[in-house]
């Protein structure tokens, strides 16, 4: 479990946010077998939506989905996050692998290319917002403030980071968002940059102190007053944070149910029945030759009385009623002839 904590610093002159999503991110690797840079592209973007979730929105039950359109070899990244703590991502190719940097780092830039970052806001209503800018480097916490600053006038310093063990699994991540509100301090902006200016990696300040304590690092000097969420309603002192997806075994089968009936009964010949993956969280839900055949079911019942009569499947007509005659004496009505006949 992921957790977000907020605060004020500077006597109310800087809004923090700062992120713990080593599980989050670990469970993503898990799920996508994403490779050691593919896992610091998709966790910075994971930790980046939910800190962006925060940040941005005004109601519960808000999402913000973070859309990463780069050349790179990696292909795009796409992270939700909603201010209920689920975060969900994907990469486009999880296989994708670039050298290292020059300074022995991870190369994030390199992997997802040029191009744009989208942010796509969805309202409790349903209504929805989008905006782009232009990539700056594809290190993602670069690419974030530049958003912020460019589309949501918001002046801020963000800082993402994962750490992956060389056996590939994510031993930290992290982010932390600082944002500057109106009427700060030339002293504190001066501050803030100089402590920022010292910080290695986001990570190393997390391994070394803890959320709390590398958030409280990178303010130093700058009276970081830590909120009480419980006061807010939260039931824990920061808020939980998982990975989560909205998809379900149902789902999976409505979007089964826009093949034509030809179709499904190929995939029944070729296949044996259909398997439906998850993009978001990598699930894999099959469906046997039967859910398949029942997908297209349609009812036809008696005219009068509202008795079953039979059944059109997608193979053909399945009687149902014994009789010729209805129980309410109107005679049943011979079943069309069944497709592909
Ligand atoms: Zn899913």
């Amino acid at each position: 479990m992921g957790r977000l904590v907020r605060g004020l610093a500077a006597g109310g002159q800087l809004r923090v946010l700062a992120a713990e999503t080593t599980d989050v991110v670990e469970e993503a690797r898990r799920r996508h077998g994403t490779s050691p840079t593919a896992t610091a592209a998709l966790g910075r973007a994971l930790t980046g939506a939910a800190l962006l979730a925060f940040l941005l929105s005004k109601s519960p039950r808000e999402r913000v989905t973070l859309i990463l359109e780069g050349d790179g070899p990696l292909g795009g990244v796409v992270a939700e996050a909603g201010v209920d703590g689920a975060v969900r991502g994907y990469v486009k190719n999880p296989a994708a692998e670039a050298e290292l940097r020059d300074d022995g780092k991870l190369n994030v830039g390199t992997l997802v290319g040029a191009g744009e970052l989208r942010i796509v806001r969805v309202l409790a209503s349903g209504e929805q917002f989008d905006s782009s800018v232009p990539l700056v480097s594809g290190e993602i916490a670069e690419d974030l403030a530049h958003y912020l600053w460019q589309s949501e006038q918001i002046p801020s310093a963000v800082l993402l980071g994962v750490r992956v063990a060389p056996g590939g699994h994510v031993e930290a991540a992290g982010g932390l968002v600082v944002q500057v509100l109106p009427g700060a301090e030339e002293e504190t902006i001066t501050r803030l940059e100089q402590n920022l200016a010292g910080i290695r990696g986001f990570t190393d300040l997390l391994t070394e102190h803890g959320l709390e304590g590398a958030a409280e690092r990178v303010l130093e000097g700058l009276g970081l007053d830590w909120t009480d969420l419980r006061s807010l309603g939260y039931a824990e002192d920061a808020v939980p944070l998982r990975f989560a997806c909205r998809c379900s075994r149902e789902k999976a089968l409505d979007a089964l149910a826009y093949f034509d009936p030809e179709e499904r009964e190929a995939m029944i010949r070729e296949d044996g029945g259909a398997e439906v993956v998850c993009h978001w969280c990598g699930e894999v839900y099959r469906f046997s030759p039967e859910e398949l055949r029942a997908l297209g079911a349609e009812e036809v019942r008696c005219p009068d009385c509202g008795e079953l009569w039979y059944k059109k499947r997608a193979d053909g007509v399945e009687i149902v009623y014994p009789d010729s005659i209805c129980k309410c004496g109107r005679p049943v009505e011979t079943e069309p002839e069944p497709p592909n006949a």
